[in-house]
């Protein structure tokens, strides 16, 4: 295997520090077939770091492709009890979770998205009672990239294959932290420690509300819940294991009163939305309501997506990245939202995070609706940071503090 040292070190970092499998815990891999090497380099790992099974839930872009070109709805929709045993027996044994993305971007294209709208509602339905233990970080998870032949052709169209593959990769080593020299661990924990200080800070000023302007015409009030908790680089789960759950992560996130955000807001980047690729969108807000939206291109996915359920609708995260981090800065459009969300401020319509609210967590739906939270079984994020993009903090007594300018932070 080409560049094995740098494959060993991207696994080192997602067993040891993205899930930070404990000795005696198991650990679920999800991942395409075509990446088995470096799913056997995890497995190792995790083995070395005392995991008491590791279990792998394969699976393959076309065979996914055929399922639904050639499944009915009806089927689709059909998700057998074993499967919900199964993820039920994984969350009853505390198991960690690691995600592997290789898709290439767009792969469903010409797929009704009703079908996939219909078969992903399903899925979220059947395992609604298991969602919370990754939401609320009751169990660590982390989601990492890993390159693929198809994803690179789709972000370097006019490369040859092997070129593009070449840049993809050097791409995802760099936005992960992982090269020749550093010890990916401590690089992660200097990168963590200085997100978490940026959440902090926001924290103790407890902004009534955010807001955004950009030159794509981006004019937007977010208001923030009350006592709300900004947060970054990684979580602890209550048995007060450290996790980072996405490797890359550039932000600090926090939680828009679902009720409350005014305005207009452009999307600085396209969004792959159940694998059509929507441009060049916009969204106009109302008392936290979607009540006007268009897109360039791809306007259906777009419908499907606001028209998911009701929280989807309405706000569930407002995130701050500053314009010259390094997934910005490689000025790479990867098609994919672990890296994209990284390069951009972004919103995401759907799901809130509970942990962006004190004692959220313990809440129920309701508490949380009530405290300004959004529910939904989505959570999609759309990147609308630019170059140019200004933030101001407004407290609730009116004084207004520039949190970024020119796209990055003030200080
Ligand atoms: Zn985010
Ligand atoms: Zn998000």
């Amino acid at each position: 295997m080409k560049n094995e040292v740098l494959y060993q070190k991207l696994a080192h970092l997602a067993v040891r520090r993205g899930v930070n499998v404990q000795h005696g815990q198991p650990l679920i891999i999800r991942a395409n077939v075509r990446d088995y090497a470096f799913v056997e380099m995890c497995a190792k790992e995790a083995y070395e770091a005392g995991a008491s099974y590791v279990d792998v839930d394969w699976k393959d872009t076309q065979l996914n492709r055929l399922k639904f070109q050639n499944q009915s709805e009806e089927v689709l929709k059909d998700i057998p009890d074993y499967m919900h045993a199964r993820e039920e027996k994984r969350v009853h044994d505390k198991a960690c979770f690691l995600n592997i993305l290789s898709d290439e971007p767009g792969y469903m294209k010409g797929i009704d998205p009703l079908k996939i709208r219909a078969c992903s509602s399903a899925w979220s339905k059947k395992m609604q009672d298991l969602h919370a233990y990754t939401t609320n970080n009751e169990g660590q998870w982390c989601v990492i990239g890993l390159p693929s032949a198809a994803w690179a052709k789709a972000v370097f169209p006019d490369l040859s294959e092997e070129q593009a593959y070449e840049k993809l990769e050097a791409a995802i080593f760099m936005t992960s932290r992982v090269n020749e020299k550093e010890d990916p661990l401590a690089e992660w924990e200097n990168h963590d420690a200085e997100l978490i200080a940026h959440a902090k800070k926001l924290t103790s000023y407890q902004f009534e509300k955010l807001h955004f302007t950009s030159e794509l015409g981006t004019d937007l009030f977010v208001n923030l819940v009350k006592n709300h908790i900004w947060v970054g680089g990684g979580d602890t789960t209550p048995a007060g294991v450290y996790f980072d759950p996405n490797i890359p992560t550039e932000e600090v996130f926090c939680m828009p009163d679902r009720n409350n955000v005014n305005g207009i807001v452009h999307a600085s980047k396209p969004l792959s939305y159940g694998g059509t690729v929507i441009e060049n969108f916009w969204f106009r807000f109302e008392k936290g309501r979607v009540e006007e939206w268009g897109a360039e291109k791809g306007k259906e996915a777009l419908d499907q997506l606001i028209a998911f359920d009701e929280g989807s609708r309405h706000l569930g995260e407002v995130a701050l990245v500053p314009y010259d981090f390094p997934i910005s800065k490689s000025g790479i459009l990867f098609f994919n939202t672990l890296f994209d969300e990284n390069a951009a401020c972004h919103l995401a319509l759907g799901r809130c995070y509970p942990e962006n609210v004190g004692n959220g967590i313990h809440m129920s739906e309701e508490e949380l609706k009530k405290a300004g939270g959004n529910t939904s079984l989505q959570h999609v994020d759309f990147m609308f940071g630019t170059r140019e993009m200004e933030v101001d903090g407004i407290q609730a007594d009116g004084t207004v503090v520039p949190v970024f300018r020119h796209g990055n932070y003030v200080d």
